[in-house]
């Protein structure tokens, strides 16, 4: 099996020197132990904070251990009867193109025509969750909402303005990091109004975007995203934060919202959230999802990185921006 591994831990922006690729003989499979091969491994923003020692919501990656994480792929030898070779299976195990471990480390998912399997790591899996969650049980999303998504044209944010859409926001508005993404944003993905956020302050852009404020945040940036929606919130708006990109890489945090009292003075709710505390959201999600998807209300957009060899550059490019939607690493089969 070929592994990547965390070599070192990261100060600001990783680099390839902070990984090792290691080739692991996987040996006999024991009793109750079955082995896998991937077909998609996914890259994540929550890793870079797992490769700090940081107090964090998750341990951090040990040192010299394979990087664990989402991945999807298909039983290939099989020591345990409950679970059949060529099965597909959901698993934590990460960056690696072959793992091998105990059976009930691997959850079994249907095979569904017409649903690709690199959707059940992303718009049917855990990054539409977390869309669900943040915009349902975090910010409470009612009809007839203003959201804002920051990040809109990544995995997690390209969920929130359909799903918000499903839910019947008002105006949906977004913003991300290139003209062809904002383009996408209102022609593919069904938003009023998106702006690129490095081409001029996200406060005016937003104030423009929305003209009559905004009702709802779903954060993926934190900075001058929050700063940008604190200005723009009406009374009463609430905001979930998912994430804060834009602190993950700096050795040095930049300055917080100068304008927190708005909070006060407007009687905003704002809460943070982790998916871990929400997975009993799964059932209810996976019913309203799946019925959107196969009435085709539904689009996705993944950016594909081919090879186990290349997976810190899909990681690293994808904290820089070079995603549409989801990036993935795909694995060749043997
Ligand atoms: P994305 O697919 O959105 O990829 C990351 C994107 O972040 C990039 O494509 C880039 O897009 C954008 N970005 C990078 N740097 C900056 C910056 N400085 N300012 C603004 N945008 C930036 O990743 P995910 O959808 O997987 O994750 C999105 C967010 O959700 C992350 O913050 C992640 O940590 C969080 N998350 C939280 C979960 C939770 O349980 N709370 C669960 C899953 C995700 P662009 O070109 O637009 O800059």
């Amino acid at each position: 099996s070929t592994q990547i591994q965390l070599a070192a831990r990261p100060s600001g922006w990783p680099t390839h020197e902070d990984f090792h690729t290691a080739t692991v003989a996987l040996g006999e499979l024991g009793p109750g132990q079955v082995r896998v091969r991937n077909e998609f491994v996914s890259v994540d923003p929550y890793m870079r904070g797992r490769m700090s020692d940081a107090r964090s919501y998750v341990a951090p990656y040990e040192l010299g251990q394979q990087i664990t994480g989402g991945a999807i792929g298909r039983v290939v030898a099989s020591a345990e009867a409950s679970l059949q070779v060529g099965t597909v299976v959901l698993h934590q195990h990460g960056w690696s193109d072959l793992v091998q471990d105990a059976a009930d480390t691997f959850r079994a998912v249907p095979e569904t025509p017409g649903v690709p399997l690199s959707l059940r790591l992303h718009i049917l899996g855990m990054t539409g969750l977390t869309a669900y969650t943040g915009l349902t049980a975090i910010a409470g999303m009612q009809p007839g909402d203003t959201v804002f998504v920051s990040g809109a044209a990544g995995a997690v944010g390209t969920a929130v303005g359909q799903i918000a859409r499903q839910l019947g926001a008002g105006r949906v508005i977004g913003s991300a990091g290139s003209a062809e993404k904002v383009g996408l944003l209102t022609s593919k993905y069904g938003f009023d109004a998106a702006f690129d956020y490095k081409e001029g302050d996200p406060r005016t852009q937003l104030a423009e975007a929305a003209p009559e404020g905004i009702d709802v945040f779903f954060d993926n940036v934190g900075g001058d995203h929050l700063e940008a929606a604190l200005d723009a919130f009406n009374d009463g708006g609430r905001a979930a934060l998912c994430g804060a990109i834009s602190t993950y890489n700096t050795a040095k945090p930049a300055p917080g919202p100068n304008n927190l009292s708005n909070i006060i003075t407007r009687g905003l709710t704002v809460q943070g959230f982790t998916l871990g505390h929400y997975l009993h959201l799964s059932p209810e999600f996976n019913e309203k999802m799946s019925g959107w998807f196969a009435e085709g209300r539904i689009v996705y957009d993944e950016t594909i990185v081919d090879g186990i060899e290349h997976t810190v550059d899909a990681f690293l490019d994808m904290m820089r921006g070079a995603n549409t939607g989801k990036m993935l690493v795909r694995i060749a089969p043997v």
